[in-house]
């Protein structure tokens, strides 16, 4: 039996979402909550990106540090043999990569305007792969873009050719948001019957389906033979209407009638972390929780009612479908309601002092706390906000890589 992986997109699709972005500091503390809950890859950014190249690599190092272990991060690319070799170029130490390419007629001649067929389309994919395979990439996806709106015996005939070019995986795309949990289940049994090679599924909520989609489209691939990896992403932010949310899709998998009993993770979630990267994503995007989001939004455990209430004091089970201590929930917050602190781009030691002495943190000189000191107003100038507890543990403990997530240098531009 297939099994059921987490590939999270939050640092590639949900930064590129418009008006919404994250500092490198952020995107670094998102992959080690990512990584503290067990998800499988973390797709961590734009390789071919001048801006990303320093928080690449330094990701990279935290990788070989064991601080980003065992979770694999992997890049996002397009596919031409351009992109692969100025991924490599900037990025060396980059293992895995996904390359994207555009498979529907509606792209295909909508993007390229008569310029390419299906079968450049294929080559292009193939010479793209092979690249990045002979630079050196350990496990390379293959994106179908629009795979929803492609013709499936072209999209078999494209699965094919990546899985005899050496893809790992193959990565279907719903980037319109267009598939119903019906078309994707069929879709994506077919080409795992007939590629049987393990399946990517990246749905997106135009419809309002992006989780039933992706837990339909994981069952077509374990139905089919194969594992299934869903792109998920915190708190649901993507493009437009956004992606599947990574804890509600987690609860489905686990939680929803009839699918936990056949269907399995790969690998486990600790639920534990759901609250608190569900707050981080918020406060780091500036987005808010809807209130009814499923697991963590403010009414996800809430009661008024009189009937509601009195049967859920009676026994929760009566209308809660999991605990919320399940998703770390439930713990007493301190609020600061008096005289606060802050650490900011302006900052100076005694301050500074104080907020890490608050988390016990200690120097061991005056000269080690003003070096950390500087790191933290550099960050503060990215974040224009004021940092969160993890973010100034993280630059104390991890100076060095600090520097580097905050170096910002155009690489070659003069
Ligand atoms: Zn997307």
């Amino acid at each position: 039996m297939g099994k059921i992986y987490i590939i999270d997109v939050t640092n590639r699709d949900g930064v590129q979402t418009a008006r919404l972005g994250l500092s490198k500091l952020e995107k670094t503390i998102m992959n080690i909550y990512l990584n503290e809950m067990g998800v499988f890859q973390s797709e961590f950014g734009f390789p071919t990106t001048k801006h990303e190249t320093y928080y690449l690599q330094a990701n990279l190092e935290l990788a070989e540090m064991g601080v980003l272990k065992p979770i694999r991060l992997g890049g996002w690319i397009r596919a031409t043999v351009g992109d692969v070799k100025t991924a490599f170029k900037y990025v060396p130490g980059i293992k895995h990569l996904n390359i994207s390419i555009s498979t529907s007629d509606q792209m295909i001649q909508g993007k390229f305007l008569g310029r390419k067929t299906r079968d450049d389309i294929i080559q292009m994919m193939v010479e793209a792969l092979e690249a990045a395979r002979s630079l050196g990439a350990e496990a390379v996806g293959v994106n179908a873009e629009d795979a929803s709106r492609t013709e499936l015996d072209f999209l078999l005939k494209f699965a094919a050719a990546a899985k005899e070019h050496g893809a790992t995986r193959f990565r279907y795309c719903d980037t319109l948001g267009y598939d119903s949990p019906f078309s994707i289940y069929e879709a994506i049994r077919t080409i795992a019957e007939n590629v049987k090679m393990p399946i990517e599924i990246h749905c997106h909520g135009d419809l309002g389906m992006a989780v039933a989609s992706s837990i339909a489209g994981a069952k077509g691939a374990v139905d089919g033979g194969q594992d299934a990896y869903i792109n998920t992403t915190v708190n649901g932010i993507g493009e437009r209407a956004g992606n599947a949310d990574l804890v509600a899709t987690v609860l489905a998998i686990t939680k929803s009638k009839g699918f936990e009993e056949r269907y399995e993770l790969g690998m486990p979630i600790d639920f534990s972390k759901s609250w608190e990267i569900a707050k981080f994503a918020s406060y780091a995007f500036g987005v808010p929780i809807p209130i009814n989001q499923p697991g963590v939004g403010a009414n996800a455990f809430a009661h008024e009612s009189g009937i509601h209430a009195d049967g859920v004091l009676k026994d929760p089970q009566n209308y809660e479908l999991y605990s919320y201590t399940e998703l770390g929930r439930g713990e007493p917050e301190l609020v600061e309601t008096g005289r606060e602190i802050c650490a900011g781009e302006y900052g100076g030691i005694s301050g500074f002092s104080h907020v890490m002495g608050k988390m016990e943190v200690e120097f061991t000189s005056e000269e080690d706390a003003e070096k950390i000191l500087e790191l933290v107003r550099y960050a503060n100038v990215a974040a224009q906000k004021p940092l969160v507890e993890k973010e100034l543990l993280f630059i104390a403990k991890y100076p060095d890589i600090a520097r580097k997530l905050l170096t910002l240098r155009p690489l070659d531009v003069p």
